[in-house]
């Protein structure tokens, strides 16, 4: 049906039909380990290795771009807001209260639920050196970056954010000059999505080898720990969807949930589809403004702002993987280290690009961050592809209820159009084929 989501669907279907060979593969090569201990050892294993590794450092390789250039553009966009200081304010707290809400509610299910505590003990048989947690006022002051470069260079991503931040303020303050340097920006992150893409073709054989290694190196109950994180996580995403938006929305503005999550469906449906939430933009614009009475205005500020710098359901997953990762390599979470959780998800949301995947690389800061080892992403990559479609459906969700508590405190909702039945099919085809343009995967 879209041009867009062809080859997401498509790599999807081929990162799960890839995942399960190299399952098999490692699952079939553990009969040898003992008889041909040589194939195992010297030539499959050093194999996986290389290929689950080299798709690692791929992926590390483009944290800190990422994160700089479409921070840089998510906040040199406010300048054409800067007439509108009340409602970007509004607009912003609103993203990070539905995100922190998000990784607080991802955080303590993770916790309760403990799914890391049921991983074998060899699955995290490596050495794990903590250094001794800084003061406070060390870590405040270490966010500043004396020199951005070496920042840059180093991969210090809080640094990283400060100098990102102040830059793209700087930007959209700078009149014509700061618009000319924007658009650079802006084309500098197209190329950069374009490299994640090319990232994410090796996926496949990235993850058959990684999975193909773990259930060689670990046997089943390798899946039987990432069950448990995956539901921990699908859950914790349909918490956020049923129960903490519609409860926001019916106190903030008093509409009425039922009617924004059925209309919401076709948006989250091309969401799972591509894993994209620029992708999808083209979609939740329409639902919002001609589905739901938004006016277009708003809605054309609002929700690419969100798609940029809300990701709840990013978050979810940063959250419930931090703490799962801890529990694997029994690393005790101190309550400072919660809330560090708590901030750095909420900077890696706002360093997210909605593309597929990024999610998982931005992870990377968040481990980092706390001490937790940044090579237990490896761990849960295998079911991460099916997540970040899962992820990718609250996080756009999550832009449509804050566009539309917004709206309503602005005035500027239709109401009557809110409450009409939804539009049928014929009617979003349009926005579903000029979606097709957007760059995704
Ligand atoms: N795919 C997500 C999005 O576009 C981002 C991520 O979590 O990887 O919203």
């Amino acid at each position: 049906m879209l041009n867009s989501s062809q080859p997401s669907t498509h790599l999807t279907r081929r990162m799960l039909v890839f995942m399960l060979v190299g399952a098999l593969l490692g699952m079939a090569l553990r009969q040898f380990e003992t008889s041909q201990g040589w194939l195992v050892y010297e030539f499959a294993l050093p194999l996986f290795e290389v290929i689950g590794q080299g798709f690692i450092s791929l992926l590390k390789m483009l944290v800190v771009p990422l994160v700089f250039v479409s921070l840089i553009c998510g906040i040199s966009t406010l300048s054409d807001a800067s007439n509108m200081g009340r409602l970007t304010a509004k607009t912003i707290a609103l993203y990070l209260l539905t995100t922190v809400i998000a990784i607080s509610l991802a955080m303590l299910m993770a916790s309760v639920l403990q799914p890391g505590h049921s991983v074998e003990q060899s699955m995290t048989d490596v050495d794990v050196n903590i250094p001794a947690a800084p003061a406070l006022y060390e870590v405040i002051l270490d966010m500043i970056p004396t020199n951005p470069v070496q920042a840059l260079a180093d991969g210090n991503m809080l640094q990283i954010i400060i100098f990102a931040v102040l830059l793209g303020l700087a930007i959209s303050q700078s009149g014509q000059a700061g618009q000319k340097i924007a658009r650079g920006f802006t084309t500098i992150n197209e190329v950069m999505l374009a490299l994640v893409m090319l990232v994410m073709r090796c996926a496949p054989w990235g993850v058959l080898a990684l999975m193909a290694k773990l259930t060689l190196t670990l046997g089943v109950s390798a899946f039987a720990s990432l069950a448990n994180y995956f539901l921990v996580v699908v859950a914790v995403l349909l918490v956020q969807l049923l129960l903490v938006y519609p409860t926001l929305l019916k106190v903030f503005s008093g509409l009425n949930p039922w009617i924004f999550l059925k209309k919401m469906r076709q948006a989250q449906l091309f969401a799972f589809g591509t894993s994209s939430s620029y992708a999808t933009l083209p979609v939740t614009m329409q639902t919002l403004v001609d589905n739901m009475g938004v006016k277009r205005l708003l809605a054309s500020f609002t929700l690419p702002l969100g798609s940029t710098i809300n990701m709840d359901g990013t978050a979810i997953m940063q959250g419930v993987a931090t703490v799962f990762i801890a529990q694997m390599y029994q690393i005790d979470l101190s309550m400072g280290q919660y809330v560090m959780i708590v901030v750095m998800a909420t900077c890696a949301s706002i360093g997210t690009a909605g593309v597929p995947s990024v999610g998982l690389i931005t992870l990377a800061m968040v481990l980092q961050q706390v001490n937790v080892p940044v090579e237990g992403i490896a761990m849960i990559m295998a079911v991460d592809r099916l997540l970040d479609m899962l992820r990718t459906a609250v996080n756009i969700s999550g832009d449509a209820m804050v566009t539309l508590l917004v709206a309503h405190s602005e005035a500027a909702l239709d109401h009557q159009v809110y409450a009409q039945p939804v539009l049928p099919e014929s009617k979003i085809a349009a926005p579903l084929a000029e979606a097709s343009s957007y760059p995704v995967g």
